[in-house]
């Protein structure tokens, strides 16, 4: 619609309809203005209150604290009232006034209801408080509507909005690499399948294999389980590049730190060797720890108080100090001279468990860790083979209360070496050719790593459950929502 109709709109609005605009509570909370004229719209949390005077905490999902709503019961219609439950979506016109009260700083005065939606209170799930996290994720639809997965989401998108910040600030392109991909090479993991053909009646070959030529693509396809190897595409184009996208994990772990469907940054830099990678991973961390203690500082506050009490020193005592850099073989040492009693006993060799992990974090170092130099058995083809012929430039860091939450390494930019490698482990180099060609035509020393957006998201908002930090979780076996 052209601007200056819009406009004539917007004016006619005013005067002829007392059109008001609605206020959002965030603002409203800080505002330090009152007696004014004020239009909020939300969900009501409570209502108290008896025949006289009534309190609504309202609450419009702007921020963590409701706003108190004073209506002057006898002034207003009995029947819209009781429309007014937990749950239901009300607007009001009111003045914003000074509080009385001692919980908050201001609140409305009421001066006209409306009831956009209701919700009976005989069937409304959230209707009583203090529900359990593992209920909620029954009811993964309405859970958005509590103050807990409130604080989450918020932080969320909070840590989201930070990690495009951090690397749009700091020069690197951010690359859309696919989703649906056509190799099963990329080795992360256990792939989902992405067919169009009829699953009762599969055009077979010869030999009583599928015939997947006649598939959409002409060819296998699966979901991607990391955008990596596009990404190493990018940066040897662009320089320094960055995916945030969904990759998917047909794993059956069911752990609190395993999601079939979960979100990944990977940065992948060309001319960065592994100290410039984990110098990169440990100052992108610190930047996001940050960014969520200055703008998120009410959500944490909520979640500090009300499931981890040390959720806000903790975060602190990350920013504020370096962590731990050693090599895999000096950390498996450590932990087979302690003492403690491992469900996984350890040796040279092994793929370290997350209690492993967090042994050296949270006993023994008590600060974050990136471990280096691991076996290149337990580690992927791509991965820069150092000169003792046993170990490769890969790195994970380790945080306390997660485990790993990034792995990267420097990639092998050599040719024949990488090649070598992938006969080895006798991975179909036809899947690989235009991989191989980074290396063929203008190859380049370069590194990148992987971090799993929830498991930050879990290490920020101090929540014990992957499921309860990405809004609608699928692990195996559900996904309801
Ligand atoms: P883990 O050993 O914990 O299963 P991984 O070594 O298989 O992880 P990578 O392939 O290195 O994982 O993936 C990079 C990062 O992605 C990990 O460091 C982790 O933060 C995250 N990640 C991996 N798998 C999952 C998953 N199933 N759900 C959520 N995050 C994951
Ligand atoms: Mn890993």
């Amino acid at each position: 619609m052209p601007k200056i109709v819009f406009l004539w709109i917007k004016f006619f609005n005013r005067i002829f309809m007392e059109h008001q605009e609605r206020n959002i509570i965030r603002d409203l909370l800080k505002s330090h203005k009152v007696d004014i004229d004020v239009l909020v719209k939300g969900w009501v949390r409570t209502k108290r209150g008896n025949k006289n005077v009534a309190f609504i905490a309202l609450n419009d999902g702007s921020i963590i604290h409701n706003l108190q709503i004073v209506v002057d019961v006898p002034s207003f219609d009995e029947e819209l009232l009781k429309k007014v439950t937990t749950g239901s979506c009300i607007a009001v016109h009111g003045k914003l006034v000074q509080s009385a009260g001692s919980g908050q700083p201001v609140e409305v005065i009421a001066s006209s209801i409306e009831v956009y939606g209701t919700a009976d209170p005989d069937i409304y799930p959230l209707q009583k408080k203090g529900h359990s996290l593992e209920f909620l994720r029954e009811i993964a639809h309405l859970r958005p509507r509590t103050n807990t997965f409130g604080a989450v989401l918020r932080i969320r998108h909070a840590l989201s909005f930070a990690i495009h910040k951090y690397f749009n600030d700091n020069g690197f392109y951010y690359l859309h690499t696919p989703i649906v991909t056509g190799s099963d090479a990329e080795g992360a993991g256990a792939m989902f399948r992405v067919t169009t053909l009829d699953m009762e009646n599969l055009p077979k070959n010869e030999d009583g294999s599928v015939n997947y030529s006649e598939d959409f693509f002409g060819k296998s396809t699966n979901l991607t389980v990391s955008g990596q190897l596009e990404g190493e595409l990018g940066a040897l184009a662009l320089g320094a590049i960055y995916t945030f996208g969904p990759t998917f994990r047909a794993e059956n772990s069911n752990t609190p730190r395993h999601l079939a469907e979960f979100w990944m940054i990977e940065p992948e830099m060309a001319f960065y060797d592994i100290k410039d990678n984990m110098d990169l991973a440990e100052d992108f961390l610190k930047y996001l720890i940050t960014y969520a203690l200055e703008h998120c500082h009410h959500d944490l506050e909520f979640l500090c108080k009300m499931y981890d009490e040390e959720l806000i020193e903790r975060l602190k005592f990350v920013t504020e100090n370096d962590f731990i850099r050693l090599t895999y073989t000096e950390g498996v040492e450590i932990l087979m001279k302690s003492n403690h009693k491992f469900e996984f006993p350890v040796s040279w060799g092994i793929d370290l468990q997350s209690e492993h992990e967090r042994y050296l974090v949270e006993k023994h170092f008590k600060k974050p860790v990136i471990l280096t130099g691991y076996p290149k058995e337990i580690k992927a083809f791509y991965m820069k083979q150092n000169e003792d012929g046993k170990t490769v430039r890969a790195m994970d860091v380790l945080f306390p209360k997660i485990g790993e939450i990034i792995g990267g390494s420097q990639r092998e930019e050599d040719f024949a070496k990488l090649e070598y490698r992938i006969n080895e482990l006798g991975i179909p180099m036809k899947d690989l050719w235009w991989y191989l060609d980074t290396r063929r035509f203008g190859s380049a020393p370069h590194s990148g790593f992987g971090l799993g957006f929830e498991r930050l998201v879990l290490f920020v908002t101090g929540m014990g459950n992957i499921r309860d930090v990405i809004p609608f979780p699928r692990t195996p076996k559900n996904a309801e929502f």
